[in-house]
């Protein structure tokens, strides 16, 4: 049976371009193979749902084709091109040369914020000579003290992921073996995928499988990947945590993610978390703490040693000094994120009022009351 375009783009038949610009892009969000790990069910199902989406979008985002397609159930280029039923043989011819199912890589690209790769879907036409598949993502978390931000820390990160295959260097052939031109594509790296239905025959091209779109193949399969060129291992990376970062801010590492065979590899994102400090507290990149003196000390002035990211450092407490007076020890804050220099350290001052008082206390109070203080 003929597709329901409009079902598989979810809209009903008067569905404006608007409102069908709108459901493709949705959809092809959600059914966008780059999302999901290829080789599984899901990547497989999500490439043909994909597939179904463009082509659906391609009818009928065009006005002409959309016409034919209402009218007639197919277009004049689908009908051509299966050479015979439908509209009657090849009267159509002008319509099918080499009318693959391609999209419009522009709106690919706005849609996908710059980042879209290509993939198997996809026939010639587009920017690209070359489908290409591409790794999972890793996402993972890692949690630094207050002092591992102020300063930048390196971690080595244990991950479970795909990677080049060690036994064939991710060829995917055997030691010893020659590589050889791919029989099922000729060495194009590309198929070309025909489905017949009483209305036409619908062309798609689609990465070689056999070859995973590179064109060539080993004579004998390596026998640890089953030519599949990856492995997948525990593997140690280092994460270079930059001095400064924020709780809950996300580092890209281009290229750490998960290996794919023919393909291009994921990336990995590590979200830092940064555990809260007893001591310390982050106001941008300057490091508040909190110095309790007595009534003496705010009157008659002191020397107290404060606990700094640097150590122990010695601050003058001026005689005179009011409760909530906030102090600066300059340069021993925070490092500033990808850049120079550091915040400060600003300690506040609390005056600790005595509850409990001893008998001399008591008239030592007494006595400057009575003397006017
Ligand atoms: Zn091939
Ligand atoms: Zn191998």
């Amino acid at each position: 049976m003929a597709k329901d375009y409009y079902k598989i783009l979810g809209v009903d038949k008067n569905a404006s371009a608007e409102e069908l610009k709108k459901a493709y892009r949705k959809l092809a969000h959600k059914y966008h193979p780059d999302k999901i790990a290829e080789g599984t069910a899901e990547h497989k199902e999500s490439e043909q749902k994909f597939k179904e989406l463009n082509e659906a979008y391609q009818v009928l985002s065009d006005a002409n084709k959309r016409q034919q397609y209402d009218q007639f159930g197919t277009t004049y280029e689908q009908a051509s091109r299966q050479g015979g039923g439908g509209f009657g043989g090849g009267g159509f011819s002008g319509f099918g040369q080499g009318a693959n199912v391609n999209v419009d890589f522009d709106d690919l690209e706005d849609l996908f914020g710059g980042v879209f790769r290509g993939f198997s879907g996809f026939g010639g036409g587009g920017r690209r000579s070359r489908a290409q598949v591409r790794g999972a993502d890793i996402q993972v978390t890692e949690t630094i003290s207050f002092k591992e931000t102020a300063f930048g820390v390196s971690r080595q990160l244990k991950l479970y992921k795909t990677v080049p295959c060690a036994a064939c260097n991710g060829s995917g052939a055997e030691k010893g073996s020659k590589v050889v031109t791919c029989k099922t594509c000729s060495g194009s790296g590309q198929v070309a995928e025909v489905q017949n239905t009483i209305f036409g025959s619908f062309q798609t091209v689609r990465a070689c499988s056999a070859c995973n779109g590179t064109g060539s193949i080993p004579e004998k399969v390596c026998s640890t990947c089953r030519g599949r060129r990856i492995t997948k291992e525990t593997t140690t990376i280092n994460v270079d945590i930059p001095a400064g970062i924020s709780d809950g801010e996300t580092l890209r590492l281009t290229g750490q993610g998960e290996v794919v065979g023919g393909g291009t590899t994921g990336d990995l994102y590590v979200t830092v978390r940064v555990e809260a400090d007893p001591h310390f507290e982050r106001r941008g990149n300057d490091v508040l703490s909190v110095v309790q003196v007595a009534m003496s000390e705010a009157v008659l002035g002191s020397v107290r040693e404060i606990e700094t990211l640097d150590g122990a450092v010695s601050l003058t407490i001026p005689s005179g000094t009011k409760a909530g007076t906030v102090l600066r020890l300059a340069g021993k804050g925070i490092t500033h994120l990808r850049g120079r220099g550091r915040g400060d350290h600003l300690v506040e001052v609390k005056i600790v009022v005595p509850t409990k008082l001893s008998k001399v206390q008591r008239k030592l109070f007494e006595e400057l009351r009575d003397a006017g203080f």
